[in-house]
């Protein structure tokens, strides 16, 4: 009564849904021009009952602004907030680098860092 063994996952997919979610997870935000409340579609309206995950342009045409009650037109675009700059766009670029999962890339930056202070220390060795 063996189950099949479970060997050889491939840990890339898991990678990949994240950073398919990170990218669908950056509708733009968009700012009250009169009191500075920023709308952020991840996390909805819960005054206005509305739903985690409403994009700003499906709100409703009477929607105002939970803080000072002003009308959508009121409100600027300012992009994606909390999510990676360039994250998608600059996969390709960087001689591969920006192809690093986050932790390769801090042994990279760490290691060069690493390196870097052991070759200041060498220069006190010099004397
Ligand atoms: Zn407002």
């Amino acid at each position: 009564m063996n189950e099949p063994a479970k060997e050889e996952q491939p840990l890339p997919e898991e990678t990949r849904a994240k950073e398919k979610t990170l990218a669908e997870q950056a509708p733009p935000s968009y700012e009250c021009r009169s009191c500075g409340y920023v709308y952020v579609p991840s996390k909805g309206d819960n005054q206005g009952s509305v739903p985690a995950g409403t994009l700003f342009e499906d709100l409703p045409n009477d929607w105002r602004c939970p803080v000072c009650g002003v009308r959508k037109t009121q409100f600027v675009n300012i992009g994606a907030q909390g999510a990676p700059s360039g994250f998608s766009e600059n996969l390709d670029y960087g001689l591969g680098v920006n192809r690093l999962t986050p932790a390769q890339k801090n042994i990279l930056i760490f290691g060069a860092l690493g390196l870097g202070f052991l070759f200041f220390l060498s220069l006190y060795g010099l004397n």
